[in-house]
């Protein structure tokens, strides 16, 4: 047994205390590709299942200066969860209770490893609903998705995570707990001082560890409509979105399949029978009844002189086959090229809404050049484009090859004027990137870091170049590479 095992052992009970090399083994992925390439176990996995075991682990961390690193799901696609510096996994996905749905104030307490889908599930019968939608929703945890400030289709309307998080309990690299928010509020805003729960969302886990949240809820929408668009010019499935915005609307999702995605869906759904063109649209409303039909009548006459066809529909099967189409892409583009599964890297890019045509046709010269095929989805309507690049993880030079993609297509988001990540976050595999993304502000992210993490034990291979071991020198994986075997689900 490992000394830090047996010390943890005397702080919490046994049980909570995993350092079997083979338990291990299953914390040392996420779904990144980097992972596959290179899975990276901790010396040391904590379940941690309250704020006291959570306090009581970082003190003692902090004493011996020993790296801890959170993990919810492990969904997150750029090793952020995994102990890349060795040292201490703690699992937050055991703390999964809805302390409380306060329905007059619209706002639910949780723990940090609740399910999405799950806390969705809980408040529907309130008519109530918390809006983000990752594609990872009945896998990802509420505390990951503080933590990356995860989007989702519905990003567009209604903003990402970070805008419905009031107020959060955080357990500090010392062990201190805080409460942000104003300590005890129930209030829906609030101007007092700094906002400390903002630099906790997305901060990966760098700086502390979030153990409660007071979440944003909204009544669910009484009605939706969808609007698909077919488009032989890719440019003009652009400009469509455009023309829908100066309309005035606000759709609640607005999202884009290339032809790729578009053939890789009618192979795996063959019911579907989308037509082959450039670019297809898929445009959700939401609001009341009337509004809706409004909406979704106003932007079939805005987009019919761009597109080659346009329909829309408020009949919930309609709704329900399209948004099928639009979740089985992340699994379908695997049967463009039998016996390839897709590479996770340079899979999160977000662009400037007037620049995507444009990126879309750079992605597939970078394809052709690299003879990497690479099918795009996303969310066209924040920029939000997915990238999935088609490998066979069994040939070296391929896989070679498609991290070769994975630069030049961070390089593209950057000189376009986008982000190298529009919603997954950076953690180790975007880390190169963060002093070309954000020049001197990085230096100052480094400063904040240092002041709340001294001994730089929070996460400590994640958002910092300098901190990310080269994946040279990480421990080469025996097993062929591929698609994260427990997704079915489209990342975005
Ligand atoms: C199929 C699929 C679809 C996806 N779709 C989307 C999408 O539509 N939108 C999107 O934004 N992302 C998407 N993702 C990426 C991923 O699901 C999100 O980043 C999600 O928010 C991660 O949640 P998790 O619980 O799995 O966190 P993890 O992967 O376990 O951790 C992610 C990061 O958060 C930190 N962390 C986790 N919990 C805590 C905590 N309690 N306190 C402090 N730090 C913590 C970790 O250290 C790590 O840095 C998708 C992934 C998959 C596999």
């Amino acid at each position: 047994m490992s000394p830090i095992a047996a010390d943890l052992r005397r702080l919490l009970r046994h049980s909570q205390v995993v350092d079997a090399p083979a338990e291990l083994r299953t914390y040392a992925y996420d779904a990144s590709f980097r992972t596959q390439l290179a899975p990276h176990a901790p010396d040391v996995a904590v379940i941690a299942r309250s704020e006291e075991d959570v306090c009581a682990l970082m003190r003692y961390a902090c004493e011996r200066s020993i790296p801890v690193t959170p993990r919810g799901a492990a969904t997150g696609q750029t090793a952020g969860c995994v102990a890349l510096k060795g040292g201490i996994v703690l699992a937050l996905n055991a703390m999964n209770r809805i302390i409380e749905i306060d329905v007059p104030n619209m706002q639910a307490i949780c723990e940090p490893g609740v399910v999405h889908a799950q806390l969705n599930e809980q408040l529907a019968p309130h008519k109530l609903i918390f809006p983000p939608d990752p594609g990872s929703t009945r896998m990802a945890t509420v505390g990951g998705m503080a933590s990356t400030n995860a989007h989702g289709m519905r990003a567009v309307k209604y903003g990402p995570t970070g805008a419905w998080v009031l107020g959060l309990h955080v357990v500090l690299p010392d062990g201190e707990l805080i409460e942000t928010g104003s300590a005890g509020s129930r209030a829906k805003q609030s101007s007092a001082g700094l906002e400390l729960t903002k630099l906790f969302v997305g901060a990966e886990g760098t700086l502390g560890v979030i153990t409660r949240q007071r979440l944003k809820l909204m009544p669910i929408p009484p009605a939706r409509a969808i609007v698909l668009a077919l488009f032989d010019v890719l440019e003009n499935a652009g400009k469509a979105v455009q023309a829908v915005f100066a309309a005035g609307i606000s759709p609640s999702a607005i999202e884009i399949l290339d032809q790729r995605c578009i053939r890789a869906v009618n192979l795996y759904r063959p019911a579907m029978q989308l037509s082959e063109v450039e670019a297809l649209l898929l445009f959700e409303v939401d609001g009341n009844p009337a509004g809706t039909r409004w909406d979704a009548e106003q932007i079939v006459e805005r987009v019919r002189p761009l597109a080659r066809s346009v329909e829309w529909s408020s009949e919930p099967a309609r709704i329900a086959a399209l948004w099928e189409a639009r979740s089985v892409v992340g699994a379908a583009v695997g049967v463009l090229r039998p016996g390839s599964s897709r590479a996770y890297c340079g899979e999160d890019i977000c662009v400037p809404v007037a620049v995507i045509p444009e990126t879309l046709r750079a992605i597939q010269d970078i394809s052709a050049k690299h003879r990497i095929p690479i099918a795009t989805y996303g969310h066209i309507g924040g920029g939000s484009l997915h990238p999935g690049h088609l490998i066979d993880g069994r040939d070296p030079d391929e896989v070679r090859r498609v991290l070769l993609v994975a630069d030049e297509v961070h390089g593209l988001a950057l000189r376009v004027g986008g982000t190298t990540t529009g919603e997954h976050g950076v953690g180790a595999v975007r880390a190169q990137y963060m002093p070309g993304e954000h020049g001197p502000a990085l230096a100052v992210m480094r400063r904040i870091k240092h002041a709340l993490d001294p001994t730089g034990i929070m996460n400590p291979a994640t958002i910092f170049p300098d901190d990310v071991p080269p994946l040279s020198a990480e421990r080469p994986t025996t097993a062929p590479v591929g698609a994260p075997a427990h997704t079915g689900l489209d990342p975005g």
